[in-house]
């Protein structure tokens, strides 16, 4: 008999939450949904109580908060709202691992809370690493709990290093489909509205996701996550261009040697991989069939067009506020851009612009971090609402 694991799911009503209640409906011998949270999609969020029937959920807003209320009418069904209700089902009582799957660095409280709780974490949301690398890596340690990856890429390098030692490795090698945009010039770049680029060519995800794969910011984020994850400097994190998302990532050991995950571009095998690791869960997907693919294609990533990459490689170089100050700049750039307010090109421009304004700080609480966060939001928005041409063109 399997053991029962009871997870709380953070952002059950997005991309990676959705698919991780498809696992757990279709393994119930496995997993019981213990609780649940939601940024603003009652609807759906109310469909996956009733399924699942957890203890806690928990919404943005009070508003919100008392509508589901209204749907649910008198039952023990516990509805919380706000950060301090993503914290309450992040640390509920029963609760053995959190998915980790809302979006942004709204993220990290509930994460680093269930963290000190004692829970185990399967981490899609990788701005909590990026925002806070080292002080979550050390609560991982200090409180002596697992942290699987979710993002396909560390997923494929954990499974990549499983059965060698950190101390072989030579480097790791990040993959990225390179976006709708990949082989765009950069006057083409300039032309770029929100619906080119909400366009993925291999991976359906949420929408900040998605932009940021158009600009590559996520594979800097990723190579931050890396760095947090694996514990390597970023002379030892490198990215290749594969168009076709089938080698999820690489690492290279010392004899030459290079060990690599391949499978169909589907986050469900990642996801159920962090659910039940060491255990590997039968999934109703096609095959993966190399014969039929023919090819598979590697190339450098092109960081004048895609400048992203480039400042978040200087951002982790730089370390501190840096990476925090980098994503939150770039969620408000993502956001200004999907609202028509700034061009595709002048995301990058408007991140570095605030990275020059910032003081970095060496990284020492939370509280720090949350600082470094909000700071950066307002000169972004700052800046968004000057409309200063050099940044929003
Ligand atoms: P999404 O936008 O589809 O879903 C985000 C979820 O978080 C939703 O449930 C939403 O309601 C909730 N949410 C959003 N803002 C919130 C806030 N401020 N407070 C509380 N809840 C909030 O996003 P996604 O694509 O599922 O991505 C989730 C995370 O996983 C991101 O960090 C992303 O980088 C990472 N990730 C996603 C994929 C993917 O394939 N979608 C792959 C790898 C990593
Ligand atoms: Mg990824």
């Amino acid at each position: 008999m399997p053991v029962m694991k009871r997870l709380a799911v953070l952002g059950s009503t997005g991309s990676i939450g959705v698919s991780t209640l498809e696992i757990a409906a279709a393994h119930p011998d496995r997993f019981q949904i213990v609780a649940l949270t939601a940024g603003r999609n009652l609807e759906l969020l109310a469909v996956q109580v009733k399924h699942f029937r957890p203890v806690v959920v928990a919404v943005r807003t009070e508003a919100d908060a008392l509508e589901l209320r209204r749907i649910f009418g008198e039952t023990s069904l516990e509805i919380l709202y706000g950060t301090d209700g993503l914290i309450a089902c992040a640390t509920a009582g029963d609760v053995d691992m959190v998915v980790s799957a809302i979006v942004g660095a709204a993220g990290l409280e509930p994460t680093l809370a269930a963290i000190q709780a004692g829970k185990d974490i399967a981490l899609a949301n990788k701005e909590t690493l990026v925002a806070a690398g080292p002080l979550v890596m050390a609560a991982v340690r200090d409180h002596g709990v697992a942290l699987f990856p979710v993002d396909s890429e560390h997923s494929a390098i954990f499974q990549s290093l499983e059965g060698h030692r950190m101390h072989d490795v030579r480097r790791l090698i990040l993959t990225a489909s390179g976006g709708p945009f990949r082989t765009a010039s950069l006057s083409e770049l300039t032309q770029v509205t929100p619906e080119d680029a909400l366009v993925h060519p291999n991976w359906s995800m949420g929408r900040k996701i998605t932009i940021d794969s158009a600009t590559m910011m996520n594979k800097g984020l990723e190579v931050i996550e890396a760095r947090w994850l694996f514990d390597l400097p970023a002379e030892q994190i490198d990215v290749h261009i594969h168009p076709e998302s089938i080698v999820h990532s690489m690492v290279e050991y010392v004899d030459g040697a290079v060990i690599a995950q391949l499978g169909l571009p589907d986050m469900k095998t990642p996801i159920a991989y962090a659910l039940s690791y060491p255990e590997r869960l039968p999934l109703d997907l096609p095959p993966l069939d190399l014969c039929q693919l023919g090819q598979l294609h590697f190339h450098e990533p092109d960081l004048q067009r895609f400048r992203c990459l480039d400042l978040a490689y200087q951002a982790l170089r730089t370390g501190g506020t840096a990476p925090a100050v980098m994503n939150a700049a770039n969620e408000i750039a993502v956001d200004a851009f999907l609202e028509r307010q700034l061009s595709f090109l002048a995301i990058a421009n408007l991140i570095e612009e605030v990275l020059s304004r910032h003081e970095v700080r060496p990284l020492t609480d939370l509280e720090q971090v949350l600082a470094a966060d909000a700071w950066s939001r307002d000169m972004a928005r700052q800046l968004v609402a000057d409309q200063d041409m050099e940044y929003c063109q």
